[in-house]
């Protein structure tokens, strides 16, 4: 690796996205969201028509994925496909629903693994997804594997969804949220479980802010 990496997976809905970004922001290293590279693809794929079962066609797909990362004035992460900003239109269920489907192609995980550890460059990489720890970076320095009940993710996210203005049912979300855990636990591929030597972290009923320090304090004990 060329540089010091930080890992931080989970499952969906566990807080990763906004505590890897103000980890990096912290530390002022380079950020790697895992999750919107098979987001990106999954769009792709719906764009072209392409089955979510497809490999023979996903792996190319997968291989020439046109996809960057940039940032906006505010300072926000832009996603970028074929040119077009896909930032909001990779959020949402269905979107993710295919994410996870095609995750589970191994010669699709395959075609992603040298872009994702193109990203490790200095001064460091903060990297989080599923198998960030276990597969793409397992030499990485900081490994926390960051967690939260069911019930808490699904709870954070109505209230996400319900501040935009959005009209959903709690169950639903539950449901979804337990499908998705299962998908992504029960894969052969690169199945989400914490690396040997990662540090667990339990969000629930916590803060963004300790979770934060809780993560801060681990990266200071370890670099
Ligand atoms: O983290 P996020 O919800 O954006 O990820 C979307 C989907 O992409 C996950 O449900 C998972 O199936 C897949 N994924 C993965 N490996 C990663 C990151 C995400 O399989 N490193």
């Amino acid at each position: 690796l060329n540089a010091p990496v930080i890992t931080i997976d989970g499952p969906g809905g566990a807080g990763k996205g906004t505590i890897s970004r103000l980890v990096a922001q912290q530390l002022g290293w380079q950020l790697l969201d895992s999750g919107a590279i098979y987001r990106v693809l999954a769009l792709a794929a719906m764009h072209h028509q392409i089955d979510a079962a497809d490999e023979a066609a996903l792996q190319p797909l997968a291989a020439h994925l046109d996809v960057q990362f940039a940032s906006d004035e505010a300072g926000n992460t832009l996603v970028i496909l074929e040119g077009e900003n896909v930032s909001h239109s990779i959020r949402t269920q269905e979107v993710a629903e295919m994410a996870s489907k095609i995750a589970s192609l191994p010669t699709v995980r395959e075609a992603l693994l040298r872009r994702q550890r193109a990203f490790a460059e200095q001064p460091g990489l903060v990297a989080d997804g599923r198998d960030m720890g276990t597969v793409v970076f397992p030499q990485a320095e900081v490994k926390i594997f960051l967690t939260a009940t069911a019930q808490e993710r699904a709870n954070r996210r109505f209230l996400e969804l319900k501040q935009k203005g959005f009209d959903v049912n709690i169950g639903d979300l539950l449901s979804e949220i337990q499908a998705r855990d299962d998908r992504d636990t029960n894969r052969a591929t690169a199945p989400l479980k914490p690396a040997a030597d990662a540090y667990m972290l339990d969000s629930t009923g916590k803060t963004i802010e300790q979770v934060l320090q809780e993560v801060l304090q681990v990266v200071q004990g370890k670099l």
